[in-house]
């Protein structure tokens, strides 16, 4: 049987030089494909804050998506805080730019280290996000997997006070209760109030520590070497910068005759978004133009990955105890089963058998490695 396919053709130049009839078959399109299907389905991220009130969460949320997030919230006095407990409190915009869609969550996380008694404040934040990952796992584990709702943390941007002489005790439990379960992005808040030199010895100090205490914060990913030459610059620059140094504003300001998002004081004006003055503009790059997609990724890839063959190793040793299956999913008894209620168990059968095989694939592959 032959097929009548017309190919455009097109001459290109090989490695030597010579001329050579290349056959064009039109998959060159396809990453317009994909950015249309993208661009109409619309995008979404959530970010997590975390840190003591004060420290300017609200305000840098606020200025890097310039929104007003948190118009309606009451802020506690000292003897209200003194026993506060972490509250989870989402808020969710739908911003669009040329044309784009991006559905921003942002997890805010109030009451963090404010109580008298911070042992194991975390564990609201860490059961949180361990619940978004179990919906998930439901979510991919049932029938209809078509219209799964995301809400999983892809960042977590943690606020470490400007005023120390680098992390505290409380800093590094938190880095550390979270960092397997979401990417942490490290922040010296406020960084108006050090001076540059300040600023620099207090990130040694952050690097440092982060290293001596086995901290795993977000890892940017290594720069292509066929990258130019700007590029690498970049991404050198926005490496050596960790922890970011920000500072955040409500306020529009004039400065140099132009208005600017900034902060207005006696001796001067600090401007969020000048280079010389803090990170704001590396951590707003990295988060919404550069890395946004790699945050998603790393979310997905390695800490729902983790949380998952967790799930799945726990389902097979229960398995294998009692030999009774236990679903992800409670299935509830139907009183009469029904064809399509048994068409659905042998589904469920299935996808447990696939489960366990990956299960067994992995632990050989562990074996294998270890060997
Ligand atoms: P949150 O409780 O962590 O959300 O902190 P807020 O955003 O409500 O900020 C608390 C106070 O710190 C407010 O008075 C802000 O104006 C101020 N603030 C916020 N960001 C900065 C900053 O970068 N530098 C300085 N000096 N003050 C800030």
């Amino acid at each position: 049987m032959t097929t009548n396919v017309r190919y455009k053709s097109r001459l290109v130049k090989s490695v030597d030089g010579e001329d050579q009839e290349k056959q064009y078959v039109g998959f060159a399109t396809l990453p317009n494909q994909v950015h249309r299907k993208s661009v109409k389905k619309g995008f979404d991220f959530t970010l997590m804050v975390a840190g003591e009130s004060g420290l300017g969460k609200s305000t840098l949320v606020n200025s890097l998506f310039l929104t007003d997030l948190y118009k309606d919230r009451k802020l506690l006095n000292a003897e209200e805080r003194i026993n506060q407990t972490v509250e989870i409190i989402k808020h969710t915009v739908d911003i669009e730019e040329k044309g784009v869609k991006l559905k921003l969550t942002i997890v805010d996380t109030p009451g963090f280290g404010d109580a008298v008694n911070n042992a194991e404040c975390w564990k609201p934040i860490t059961d949180y996000i361990d619940q978004q990952f179990e919906q998930y796992f439901r979510d991919e584990s049932g029938l209809n997997r078509k219209n799964i709702q995301d809400n999983r943390v892809h960042c977590c941007l943690y606020f470490i006070p400007p005023f120390g002489h680098g992390l505290r005790p409380v800093d590094v439990e938190f880095m550390k209760a979270l960092h397997e379960k979401v990417n942490v992005v490290p922040l010296i808040s406020k960084a108006d109030c050090l001076t540059p030199s300040e600023v620099k010895k207090l990130k040694d100090r952050v690097r440092e520590e982060i290293d001596k205490f086995g901290i795993k914060i977000y890892q940017f990913p290594d720069c292509d070497s066929d990258e130019d030459e700007e590029f690498k610059q970049q991404d050198k620059e926005l490496k050596e910068s960790t922890p970011f140094a920000v500072i955040g504003s409500n306020t529009v300001v004039e400065a140099k005759g132009q208005r600017v998002r900034g902060r207005l004081y006696p001796w001067g004006i600090v401007e969020v978004e000048n280079q010389s003055h803090c990170d704001f503009v590396k951590l707003r790059n990295m988060l919404i133009r550069t890395h946004m997609h790699d945050l998603k990724d790393v979310t997905c890839d390695v800490h729902y990955e983790n949380y998952r063959a967790q799930c799945i190793q726990q389902m097979t040793s229960k398995l294998t105890q009692d030999s009774r299956i236990e679903s992800p999913i409670p299935i509830l008894p139907l009183p009469t089963p029904d064809a399509e209620t048994e068409k659905l168990i042998k589904m469920k059968d299935q996808e447990l058998k696939r489960m366990q095989e990956m299960l067994q694939k992995m632990q050989q592959q562990m074996h294998e490695q270890e060997q």
